[in-house]
C-alpha cells in the first residue's frame, strides 16, 4: 500500500495491524514495526511486493514495546541486516526482556497484564530513541516522544513526504474508521496519552498514518487537531 512515494504500509491483520516501510534511493529499507507473531510473512511478501528482501532492512524502528508491534521483530531481525531493533530509551529494557510496560491499574489491566500480550519474543536493541533525534532516512525521519500508551512511545515524520506514523497515541478504526483513543487498560497512563497526542495536533504533516487502522490523506492535520481539540480534556 503506498503511501508516498519510497513510503508503504504494510496492513499485518487487515488494516487493523500495519508495518510500515521507508525505501530509500541505494535500496535500503527501514522498516517500523513488525507486527503480532505471525505478522513477518507478511511483512516479507509486502517487501518482495517491492522488490525487496529482508536482507535489505538495515534498520528497525519500534514504536513500543507491545506484542503487536514487537512481536514479530526478533524474527525479522533474524532476517535482516539490522542487529536490533531501534526503540526509545524507556521502552528498551522491555523490549530486551519481551514483558509489556505496565499497563492501567483497573480490572482489565490486570487481565492485559496476566494474558497472553503481555509478553513477546525478546529481542536486541541496536540504538536507543530520543525527542527530536533525526535518523537518516531520506531527508530525515524524526522522533517524536509520545509517551503515555507506553512510557517509551514514539511516533514518527518522515520530512522527505510529510507522513506522519501516530503509532498507537490515536488509532483509526471501527464504526466508520473514526479516529478514537487507545483502550486505557493497555496504556501505562492514558492521560498522558491524551496529552501527547497534541504534539501530534501541533506538528506540521500531510499524511496521517495509524499503526491501527487506515490511513487519512485529506485534510490530515486538520482532522487530528479537531479530533485532540474536541476529546481531550
Ligand atoms: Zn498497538
Amino acid at each position: 500500500m503506498l503511501l508516498a512515494p519510497g513510503v508503504y504500509r504494510i496492513p499485518t491483520l487487515g488494516d487493523y495491524i500495519n508495518s510500515f516501510a521507508f525505501l530509500d534511493d541505494d535500496g535500503q529499507v527501514t522498516l517500523v514495526d513488525c507486527g503480532l507473531s505471525r505478522a513477518p510473512a507478511r511483512i516479507v511478501a509486502a517487501l518482495a511486493g517491492i522488490g525487496r528482501h529482508p536482507s535489505d532492512v538495515t534498520r528497525i524502528i519500534l514504536t513500543h514495546a507491545h506484542a503487536d508491534h514487537a512481536g514479530g521483530a526478533k524474527q525479522i531481525v533474524d532476517q535482516a541486516a539490522a542487529e536490533g531493533v531501534d526503540v526509545h530509551a524507556e521502552d528498551a529494557d522491555d523490549i530486551r526482556s519481551g514483558t509489556i510496560p505496565p499497563v492501567a491499574a483497573s480490572t482489565m489491566g490486570r487481565l492485559v497484564a496476566r494474558g497472553p500480550m503481555s509478553h513477546f519474543e525478546p529481542v536486541a536493541v541496536s540504538r536507543e530513541l530520543t525527542d527530536g533525534e533525526e535518523l537518516e532516512v531520506g531527508r530525515g525521519l524524526r522522533i517524536l516522544h509520545t509517551p503515555g500508551h507506553t512510557p517509551g512511545h514514539i511516533s514518527l515524520i518522515h520530512q522527505t513526504t510529510g507522513v506522519l506514523i501516530t503509532g498507537d497515541v490515536i488509532f483509526h478504526m471501527g464504526w466508520r474508521d473514526r479516529m478514537r483513543w487507545p483502550v486505557s487498560a493497555v496504556c501505562t497512563n492514558a492521560t498522558l496519552n491524551r496529552q501527547s497526542a497534541h504534539v501530534l495536533a501541533e506538528t506540521e504533516y500531510d499524511i496521517a498514518a495509524f499503526t491501527h487502522g487506515p490511513e487519512i490523506r485529506e485534510r490530515a492535520r486538520e482532522q487530528v487537531r479537531d479530533f485532540v481539540r474536541r476529546k481531550s480534556a
